[in-house]
């Protein structure tokens, strides 16, 4: 078996501020919110902010200036042919987005269906 043949993302589009599309070369397409991209960093210090324990009770997490504004993502960088690094507006790029980890998050765009024709 040849595993070399797993989907390689041939485009990536920024069709907003906070979503992210990108086009597979098996002709999907998928649709990412850039929170839901962020939220789901994979870095350790992320994965360890995740799973700490919750605050305790009647103590209010403090957001910063930059936590309380919509994420955005300044830049996209390929890592090798199997991952992508991502940039955000909040200064944080240390995530390494594998190609397998990209393909479960986010959600198919179901391009015959674009054009709504349920029209309600
Ligand atoms: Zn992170």
């Amino acid at each position: 078996m040849n595993t070399s043949t797993q989907p390689q993302p041939i485009r990536l589009d920024l069709v907003s501020a906070e979503e992210l599309r990108i086009q597979w070369s098996n002709g999907q397409v998928r649709s990412y919110r850039v929170s839901e991209l962020r939220n789901a960093c994979p870095c350790a210090t992320c994965r360890e902010k995740r799973e700490a324990p919750p605050a305790a009770p009647g103590s209010l997490p403090v957001l910063s200036l930059a936590e309380a504004q919509p994420t955005r993502i300044l830049e996209m960088k390929p890592v090798g042919s199997y991952a992508y690094t991502i940039r955000f507006s909040d200064g944080h790029d240390t995530g390494i987005y594998t190609l397998e980890f990209l393909r479960e998050l986010g959600q198919a765009v179901d391009k015959a269906s674009s054009d709504d024709s349920s029209s309600q």
